[in-house]
């Protein structure tokens, strides 16, 4: 059983709705060391993929525990860059959407006036739309009175969180159940350390770069639990990134991954094999062999590997 914070205040238990997005959303005031923060979390919000049962206690606190800690202002810096990086690095055509990304991006989590702090464009709902489609979380209040221009307008409200993947499958994006149930089939076992741990989160082996939009993630809450073995292992989310990086940089450069530099491949070679299409299902083929795809196979081809020479 999850508890939530103390230093979380749900400030009106009745969720807010924006039916044309079919969102939902919860009121919160979080409260930090020297700061404090006010503003709606989505609690239902298929960009991403979110449904979160407000009236199941547990569910609730563990997602607003986790929100709570990823508003963190002191991790705001280090967000901002990161997104400065993802637009530089994948939207570098995209700079009419940036330019409503920016002032969003930059109010930290305070609502934004869509009449008067964002630029003037014929359709700037298809410019939110592209933000939400990059994996953005947005809050919508379609009457809310501004300041600024002394109007009641639509406001809309980034959260500076991790960005999910536009395929929906971000470790963010999981329902809480679904997470857990992930961790607990798999043991809570770290297979980069070797252990058992409490911090490791679900892990995609594809790696999501090299899907493509029919490599959607399907990830119902019925999913079985060899399916869940199949598609999964777990990892602290600081190796996550790591091995995001490693993706990255395979699917730019065609050189595959290493862990602690022992240039061993299971299938395959260092370079990935240019006969298998870079994107899309098919794509998986290729990522067999890598230390990366899956850890604890990898490790056991080693260990027989090793004993073989004994
Ligand atoms: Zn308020
Ligand atoms: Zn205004």
């Amino acid at each position: 059983m999850t508890k939530l914070l103390k230093t979380i205040v749900i400030v009106d238990k009745n969720e807010k709705f924006h039916a044309k997005a079919s969102e939902r959303y919860l009121h919160v005031h979080f409260i930090y060391t020297g700061h404090s923060w006010e503003g709606w979390v989505p609690t239902e919000y298929r960009r991403t993929n979110l449904h979160v049962d407000v009236n199941n206690e547990d569910e609730l606190a563990d997602y607003l525990n986790r929100i709570y800690e990823q508003l963190n202002p002191q991790h705001y810096k280090e967000w901002r860059l990161a997104q400065e990086e993802f637009w530089r690095l994948e939207k570098p055509n995209a700079s009419v959407t940036k330019g409503f990304f920016d002032p969003l991006a930059d109010a930290q989590g305070e609502w934004v006036c869509a009449r008067c702090q964002l630029p003037h464009n014929t359709n700037p709902q298809r410019r939110i739309q592209d933000i939400k489609d990059f994996g953005y979380t947005l809050a919508t209040d379609t009457n809310r009175f501004c300041k600024h221009c002394g109007k009641k307008t639509t406001h809309l409200l980034l959260l500076p969180i991790p960005r999910a993947d536009s395929s929906g499958n971000g470790y963010e994006t999981w329902t809480p159940a679904m997470r857990k149930r992930i961790i607990r089939v798999l043991g809570a076992w770290d297979v980069y350390e070797a252990a058992n741990s409490n911090h490791c989160l679900p892990d995609h082996k594809f790696p999501e770069i090299r899907w493509d939009d029919e490599t959607k993630a399907d990830n119902p809450d019925t999913m079985s639990n060899k399916e869940i073995a199949s598609k999964f292992q777990l990892m602290t989310n600081q190796r996550n990134e790591q091995k995001r990086e490693v993706c990255r940089n395979c699917f730019q450069t065609g050189k595959r991954g290493t862990i602690f530099g022992i240039d061993f491949f299971y299938a395959g070679t260092a370079d990935w094999d240019t006969t298998i299409p870079p994107k899309g299902k098919e794509a998986e083929q290729g990522c067999i062999g890598c230390p990366w795809y899956d850890i604890a196979l990898w490790r056991k081809k080693l260990i027989e590997k090793l004993q073989e020479g004994e």
